[in-house]
């Protein structure tokens, strides 16, 4: 079928496949855009003899389109859709057993190292949280049983740059995979695969969706014999989204590039008032030059990102009255989506994190700049600042 071209990551460009990848043209009626294949089950010629779908469980057209289309965005030979960012990352880690070792960025995300640390190592899973920018402390953290490295880049919420490449070297001097989460970049601004990561997971919840109304998550991958197994995994754990969340993600999808230059534009504009307000100690984005890892951001990254973190003079006093002040910048967790959003990240997203090494500063705040007017963004941000 001609439609198939567009599946083909290297004959057409990101914002086309964002917009045609894995999306055929219904046989029947033309129908231009993937219909949501709400059936459960699917008829059979003969016992065992279909066309590629049995139950829905196990693989529905809608989600299948998604996939396709999310995967060849990533650059990935394989993409599996799941239910929840979290029972994507849940899916991949039931790839590991017992007595193994998971190494982890010591400021993951909150909800990352609470499945890693409460819930799969009282079932005998062992875990280190390290600074993955050090490779010396990398290094001292990989096991002969370690058998995934989870990195997150750009970090949620300190916004910290791991050089993926530098790390895939390391990790795989021994017997382990390199998982990048790529929630905060998104495979507009960062292909993690070509920079030598095994495997890519998204909240799909956040960027990718784009428009806070579906929950979803996702792997890709260029390993087939782990995507298989990810597949068997897929249905025998069943975490996977209904054909109405699949089908908001997929059209989220085609609207990604355009939404993500925007993103990125306001992202600057607010980090520049951010740095000249008398209120701002610290403002963490990977463009500034002074970032820590900038200089690995510009070679992995097209551009740096829609998410924002700074510290306020006060502490954790003034960080909190500070979200409640503001207009435009909605007070709420997630993120990725048109609208604006603020949050006090001990508090709210990583109170998870609270009393571990991964604990975030309480004078932080993170936003979420979504893709309003410049201007009206600007405005909400000092006015609130001023009021501090
Ligand atoms: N990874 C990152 C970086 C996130 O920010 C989140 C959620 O905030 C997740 C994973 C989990 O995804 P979900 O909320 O879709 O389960």
């Amino acid at each position: 079928m001609a439609d198939d071209l567009f599946a083909d990551a290297e004959m057409f460009g990101f914002e086309t496949r964002a917009i045609r990848a894995g999306q055929r043209h219904d046989p029947t009626s033309g129908a231009v855009v993937t219909p949501i294949s709400l059936a459960t089950t699917f008829v059979q010629e003969e016992p065992g003899v279909h066309r590629g779908y049995e139950y829905s469980r196990t693989n529905n057209p809608t989600r299948q389109a998604l996939q396709e289309c999310l995967a060849s965005l990533e650059g990935a030979a394989h993409g599996l859709a799941f239910a929840s960012g979290m029972s994507a990352e849940d899916t991949l880690l039931r790839t590991l057993l017992p007595g193994d070792h998971i190494v982890l960025g010591n400021d993951a995300y909150g909800g990352t190292f609470r499945l890693i640390s409460a819930v799969l190592a009282p079932m005998g899973f062992a875990w280190t949280a390290t600074d993955l920018t050090d490779p010396d402390a990398l290094r001292a953290a990989m096991r002969p049983e370690t058998k995934i490295v989870w990195a997150e880049t750009p970090t949620n919420p300190l916004l910290t740059v791991v050089d993926i490449a530098a790390i895939a070297e390391i990790v795989h001097e021994g017997d382990a995979r390199l998982v990048v989460d790529n929630t905060f970049a998104t495979p507009y601004l960062q292909q993690s695969l070509s920079h030598g990561a095994d495997v890519v997971v998204h909240s799909t919840t956040k960027y990718c969706g784009g428009h806070s109304d579906v929950v979803g998550g996702f792997l890709a991958t260029n390993d087939t014999e782990l995507s298989d197994r990810l597949a068997y995994l897929q249905n025998a754990i069943g975490a996977v989204g209904s054909p109405f969340d699949n089908y908001l993600t997929l059209r989220g999808l085609k609207t990604l590039a355009v939404r993500m230059d925007r993103h990125c534009e306001n992202a600057r504009a607010a980090v520049e008032l951010l740095q000249g307000h008398d209120k701002v100690t610290h403002v963490l984005y990977p463009g500034l030059s002074d970032h820590p890892g900038h200089d690995a951001a510009v070679r992995q990254m097209k551009d740096f990102g829609g998410m924002v973190s700074f510290r306020v003079a006060g502490g954790a006093d003034a960080a909190l009255r500070l979200t409640t002040t503001t207009q435009v910048f909605s007070l709420a967790e997630s993120l990725g989506a048109v609208e604006s959003l603020i949050e006090h990240p001990g508090v709210m997203t990583h109170a998870s994190a609270a009393g571990s090494e991964l604990e975030v500063p309480a004078d932080l705040v993170r936003l979420s700049v979504g893709i309003e007017s410049t201007q009206d963004i600007l405005d909400d941000l000092g006015q609130a600042l001023d009021r501090l």
